[in-house]
């Protein structure tokens, strides 16, 4: 049995003991009991309809509903043109999208979390906010979602994908952080665990300016009706007028390192963050300096990744002094320049040598940026969100080990 099938066989077994917990524990009313029994069997369903690996490059879409969830944000709920069974995904994974937005001469790759976590659904389900440049314009493809797409349209979408995400196996209680459209992973994994009535706490925490920018407030708030183990941390840094604390909002701030001091019993959790770059840096670097060990910080970043992980562990990093040495053949161009240690990533250095390299996320997650290598090794500052073919790198998120010659 494949990897998913295996991982919905656990979520089974955990969803009945889960069950067996309610009708003991809680004594739950024979008509309660007997919708999760029923629950239990579309997830057994699900199981036997797992494929081995989900899909590979893009599949066909509907958007079945697009819902909006707050100024300038829309969920879109997402079936299969075929009508074939969804597999699961892993709360925090995202999808890879392929828009040809009017106007412009490529299609264009984004990647957009599933917001969703809900183990029977019939759907995928992303939100979209749009995305305002440093310049002021509004980012192309979230403007795209936002104004254009609408029901009834199709689109093309790759398989769940990417290494952040809530492992379900691992019982330690977990602090959701984020800010802004940083939910939507956070999101899917207080749903997951809400929905497999896990007994674990769950410190969620969520920042964003006021009341006009929360979004999925009532959904969170419900989600906690259902899951007495949640505890909701909401700041708003300037709330309105009309915000009334203690009702939209906990905390008039930022989310902190100094509120997660006070409110956390301990530093003792899992940790989940996602949200803007300043955001993450403090954040980040809070949890460390509190004596968080890294392993239990787990981060995503929706824009070029700022907060820094480090090389992957094992991953050889090249002497001091030896960086400047080392030298990059772009093949495919003819050109041999020396390694800038300046620069933050490969794709990085070949831009600045006028080396055309295809780009999006710039956070090693939609894949846009790869190439093969022909000769050498890269390191990585964070873990790749999308699987790299043998022989290739991402070079958004890598930097040369050695000399090194690439596919440009
Ligand atoms: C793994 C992953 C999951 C994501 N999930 C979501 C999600 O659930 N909802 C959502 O709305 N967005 C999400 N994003 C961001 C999304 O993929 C797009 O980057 C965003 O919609 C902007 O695209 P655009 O075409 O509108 O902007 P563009 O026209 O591409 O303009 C954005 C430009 O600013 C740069 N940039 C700098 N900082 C950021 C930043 N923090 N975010 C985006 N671009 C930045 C980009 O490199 C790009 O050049 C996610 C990104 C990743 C990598």
């Amino acid at each position: 049995m494949g990897g998913i099938a295996l991982m919905l066989g656990y979520l089974c077994t955990q969803w009945l003991a889960a069950t067996r917990r309610y009708a003991f524990e809680s004594k739950r009313s024979r008509l309660e009991l007997e919708t999760l029994g029923k629950r239990l069997e579309i997830l057994n369903a699900k199981v036997q309809a797992a494929p081995e690996v989900a899909w590979n490059s893009f599949r066909k879409f509907t958007v079945a509903r697009k819902v909006e969830e707050c100024a300038d944000t829309y969920s879109f709920y997402l079936k299969p043109h075929n009508g074939r069974p969804l597999p699961a995904f892993k709360p925090g994974q995202y999808l890879t999208f392929e828009v040809q937005p009017p106007g412009l001469p490529k299609a264009q790759i984004r990647c957009y979390s599933l917001s969703d976590g809900a183990l029977t659904d019939e759907h995928y389900r992303v939100t979209i906010k749009r995305y305002i440049r440093d310049d002021g314009k509004p980012g192309v493809v979230s403007t795209y979602f936002c104004d254009d797409v609408k029901e009834g349209d199709i689109l093309n979408v790759k398989a769940p994908s990417g290494k952040f995400y809530l492992d379900v196996e691992v019982e330690r209680p977990v602090v959701l952080i984020s800010g802004g459209i940083g939910i939507t992973p956070m999101l899917a994994m207080a749903r997951v665990l809400t929905h497999l009535n896990d007994p674990r706490e769950i410190y969620f925490f969520f920042g964003c300016r006021s009341g006009v920018d929360h979004m999925f407030r009532e959904e969170v708030i419900e989600l906690q009706k259902n899951n007495p183990n949640m505890r909701l941390h909401i700041c708003y840094s300037r709330p309105s007028e009309t915000d009334v604390k203690g009702e939209h909002y906990n905390h008039h701030s930022r989310v902190t390192i100094d509120l997660m001091k006070e409110v956390l019993p301990s530093s003792n959790y899992e940790y989940y963050l996602c949200g803007p770059g300043p955001f993450m840096d403090s954040l980040v670097a809070g949890l460390y300096e509190w004596g968080v060990p890294k392993k239990d910080v787990k981060f995503e970043a929706f824009g070029p990744a700022t907060v820094k992980a480090g090389p992957k562990d094992g991953a050889a990093a090249p002497a001091d002094g030896a960086v400047s040495a080392i030298e990059v053949e772009f093949s495919r161009s003819g050109k041999k320049v020396p390694w800038d240690p300046e620069c933050a990533n490969l794709h990085a250095f070949a831009e600045k040598n006028g080396i055309p390299i295809d780009y999006s996320c710039g956070a090693g997650s939609c894949g846009s940026c790869l190439v093969a290598i022909k000769k050498g090794n890269v390191n990585y500052d964070m873990e790749p969100g999308t699987e790299v073919d043998e022989g290739s790198c991402l070079t958004c998120i890598c930097r040369p080990a050695g000399n090194i010659v690439i596919d440009a």
